[in-house]
């Protein structure tokens, strides 16, 4: 029996929907901790599930546009973006975002390593790929510029210029979204951008919280400029409650929910059939992706996710985010003898599955 607890339907909108995909990391525990095996598993292509911790019997079925299970690669990863890019060639904006937890694979996803690059070299490989193409089979004279920044505690910073200022965001008589000061720098190479982008990113605001030692506390935004293509590395998701944060570090979780809330509200908006106003103005993260967030703009949205039990409350609200509509089925999720794992008790006692930004 199955019981139909919302149901979401944005397919015939004018605005353009944000697409979403899920991507669900290996599983990484202690050998301890692997007992208990994943809360959470891939049944298709586009569809997965994860325990009830209501009732461990159940588990609640989401559908996404793209689930991407454990053994996805990058480049797999890379290709459910990759066709957003040709857009941004025609003087269209485009913007891609991972969203999820600390820990739960982010960075892996947007930077990725020398050894497994992720979806921001990727991608700035193939615009100039095609670019390259255009200049010379169609005579075009096309340049890419690249500016690089973080919002941290709602203030804009320029990652090209170590040191500056909160910079403002302005709109022009067109409606684009501008930000006189930042830094543009042309590049004509993708060794041009390595050269720019690794030392800048390690300017990056990250401090350690009592989850992860080097928890990214800004969202970091890479801009490449022929169109508009925006390359998002997002803050943690993770429930600022669970994390200890006092003094500075809680209010930099006041600043990331603020903007996670404010984000997952405009992606509810563009993603819903009925006519709402957007709240791009709520935070500085979605008043800059105005103009590069539904209309005519392409988005994608990776949503990423951890297996371990430890990440289950973190997970619930990031799929929660995700997804507006999911199905609570009866039936049971892990085989006989291996028992179900006690869930993380504080959070099961505030009463709600996911007392998060975002739900
Ligand atoms: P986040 O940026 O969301 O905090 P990270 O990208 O830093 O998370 O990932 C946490 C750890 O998990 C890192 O050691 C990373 O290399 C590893 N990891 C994440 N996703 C994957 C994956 N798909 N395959 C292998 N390792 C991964
Ligand atoms: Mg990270």
């Amino acid at each position: 029996m199955a019981q139909r607890v919302a149901v979401s339907d944005g397919a015939n909108k004018k605005v353009s929907r944000v697409r979403v995909a899920v991507r669900l990391r290996p599983y990484m525990g202690t050998q301890d901790e692997k007992d208990e095996g994943s809360c959470v598993r891939g049944l298709d292509s586009k569809n997965l599930e994860i325990i009830n911790w209501r009732n461990a019997t159940e588990t609640v079925k989401y559908s996404f546009d793209v689930f991407h299970g454990e053994q996805t690669t990058q480049q797999e990863v890379f290709l459910s973006v990759k066709p957003i890019l040709p857009h941004i060639l025609t003087g269209q904006n485009a913007s891609v975002f991972a969203y999820g937890p600390t820990g739960a694979g982010k960075t892996h996803t947007m930077m990725g390593s020398s050894n497994q690059p992720g979806v921001i070299p990727r991608a700035v490989r193939e615009v100039f790929k095609m670019v390259n193409a255009k200049n010379e089979d169609e005579g075009w004279d096309y340049s890419i510029s690249m500016s690089y920044l973080e919002i941290y505690n709602e203030k804009v910073l320029d990652l090209l210029l170590p040191g500056s200022q909160d910079l403002p965001i302005r709109e022009d008589k067109d409606k684009n979204i501008l930000i006189p000061g930042l830094t543009h720098t042309t590049i004509t190479s993708f060794s041009d951008f390595d050269k720019h982008f690794v030392p800048a990113s390690l300017n990056r605001t990250t401090a350690s919280t009592k989850i992860n030692q080097r928890s990214s506390r800004s969202h970091a935004v890479l801009l490449l400029k022929t169109g508009k293509l925006y390359l998002i590395d997002l803050a943690g998701s993770e429930d600022n409650r669970r994390t200890g944060n006092q003094g500075i570090r809680l209010k930099e979780s006041g600043a990331i929910n603020l903007s996670l809330f404010t984000l997952s509200k405009v992606v509810d908006s563009l993603n819903s059939s009925t006519a709402v106003r957007v709240p791009y103005r709520d935070s500085k993260l979605t008043r800059l992706l105005q103009d590069s967030l539904g209309g005519s703009a392409h988005s994608v949205m990776i949503t990423n996710i951890a297996p371990e039990y430890k990440f289950y409350f973190d997970t619930f609200g990031a799929l929660n985010f995700a997804s507006k509509s999911k199905l609570i089925v009866n039936k049971p999720f892990i085989c006989e003898t291996v028992a179900v794992p006690a869930l993380p008790v504080k959070r099961a006692r505030d009463g709600q599955e996911a007392g998060r930004s975002g739900t």
